[in-house]
């Protein structure tokens, strides 16, 4: 009788799935285990690219890490499947029905057992339920919400180049609002004067920067409110030299048809909205059976990144809800916290297979940065990085932006991989025209 394999199931393949999916199968590989990555794309983009594939400023298709391909390399299996459901008593979770472009069905619903679980689903926008958001905004949640977006934006572009040339006295302008004055909403408002700069060399000749109109609408205070005062007010400065206009201290009551409400009344008329604040988990229409969620669906997890209600199951990323003791508030919802906890979860399930004791997850938070595009980088270097907490701007600031993707290059594709995609990556910044136009 042939032995059965231990099946380690990892649910959904982003900045620390993917991660955590190539160091098991490069340890285990495929002879007495079974790693399985279950991701509902075929591809994967790293997030926090978005904002540049929605202005155009980044071909997704060159940066993009395809799943048959990377799983062949690095010894896992990978399902093309959407999570449904957890049924953590029979230790098998539920896919739901894979349809085609046509929506027949491929594959049926289905079961997969596992001997481990990790879910690393991340997180989507929050609208918070603001009526008229979902059915009026756009969201920058995957790459096919990037790609729509850039679409409509050339489109917008398009028009007014247009009626520029038929009256170039025209007063036409693309009308852009981003609600969301944290570090996507910012990137993406800076990211669109550059993409709006460079249309001129591709065929708009007649359209500038100064024919868009971004509005930066957010709640609180400030903008970027994670990063000390003068670096949000930086920011801000550097924002308004675009010609983005700063809306603080503005709750949205509102999205109707082409226009932001705002409490005050105030409407903000758009062409493009984008939904840029805060996230949420995606609830499992198939239930989670016992695991313990809390009010943004977020798996709650013990120290050691194990479920609160089940040990066999570890919860990473954006997806978790994960309070460590002696700290007042959550891991926050970041690229470097889901790379944090795909090593972690490594250890521990490497820990687990030897019988040895787990260790307790240790956040070390390196700071944010937030990129304006090629306009400037600003943000605050924390902990062990600097040895205290330093806030930095400009070049420094940007090398240390670029090299959080370059890491997870590397944690993808392993260090020789990785190093000659990141010196591939300079060639094509080279040789292939500034923007995606199509
Ligand atoms: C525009 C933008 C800019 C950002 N910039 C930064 C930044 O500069 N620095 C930073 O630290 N963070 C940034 N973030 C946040 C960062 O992207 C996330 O914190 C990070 O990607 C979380 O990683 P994750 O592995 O938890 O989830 P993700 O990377 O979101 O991956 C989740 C994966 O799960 C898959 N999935 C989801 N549901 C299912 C399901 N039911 N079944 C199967 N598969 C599923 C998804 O397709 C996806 O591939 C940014 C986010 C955005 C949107």
């Amino acid at each position: 009788m042939t032995e059965k394999k231990i099946q380690i199931v990892i649910v959904g393949g982003g900045a620390g799935g993917l991660e955590l999916a190539a160091r098991l199968g490069a340890r285990y590989g495929r002879k007495r285990h079974d790693i399985i990555l279950v991701e509902r794309n075929r591809t994967h983009v790293w997030k926090p690219l978005l904002h540049e594939v929605a202005a155009g400023s980044l071909d997704a298709n060159l940066d993009e890490v395809g799943y048959r391909a990377h799983c062949r390399r690095w010894g896992y299996r990978y399902f093309c499947g959407t999570l449904e459901g957890i049924d953590p008593a029979a230790r098998q979770i539920v896919i739901a029905p894979l349809l085609d472009e046509d929506g027949s069905e491929l594959i049926g619903r289905h079961r997969i057992r596992y001997d481990y679980l990790v879910l690393a689903m991340g997180a989507v926008t929050n609208d918070f339920g603001t009526p008229g958001a979902a059915d009026h905004c756009m969201l920058l949640d995957s790459r096919a919400d990037a790609d729509r977006f850039r679409n409509r934006l050339l489109d917008h572009c398009l028009r007014v180049s247009r009626a520029m040339t038929a009256d170039p006295a025209s007063d036409a302008h693309v009308k852009v609002a981003i609600v969301g004055g944290g570090a996507t909403g910012v990137e993406l408002a800076a990211e669109l004067y550059n993409a709006a700069a460079a249309l001129a060399y591709y065929g708009l000749e007649v359209f500038d920067e100064k024919r868009l109109e971004v509005t930066l609408v957010e709640a609180g205070p400030r903008i970027l409110p994670a990063l000390p005062e003068w670096l949000s007010d930086a920011a801000r400065q550097e924002l308004e030299t675009l010609g983005v206009r700063v809306a603080t201290g503005m709750q949205v009551t509102e999205v109707t048809r082409g226009e932001i409400v705002a409490a005050s009344g105030e409407r903000i008329a758009a062409d493009l909205m984008v939904w840029a604040a805060g996230v949420k988990a995606c609830p499992l229409p198939g239930g989670v059976g016992e695991l313990e969620l809390n009010r943004i669906n977020q798996f709650v997890v013990r120290e050691t990144l194990q479920s609160s209600r089940d040990d066999r199951i570890f919860a990473i990323g954006d997806c978790t809800s994960c309070l460590l003791p002696g700290r007042e508030r959550p891991v926050p919802p970041r690229a470097q916290a889901a790379h944090q906890m795909a090593s972690a979860v490594y250890r521990n399930l490497v820990r687990m297979m030897e019988g040895r004791a787990l260790e307790p997850f240790v956040y070390r938070d390196h700071g944010s940065l937030v990129s304006l595009s090629r306009f400037s980088t600003v943000g605050s270097l924390m902990g062990n990085l600097v040895g205290g907490r330093m806030a930095i701007e400009g070049r420094l600031a940007r090398f240390v932006y670029v090299s959080l993707y370059r890491m997870h290059l590397i944690a993808v594709h392993g260090w020789l991989r990785g190093l000659a995609l990141i010196v591939v990556g300079h060639i094509e910044r080279v040789i292939r025209p500034r923007l995606k136009l199509h």
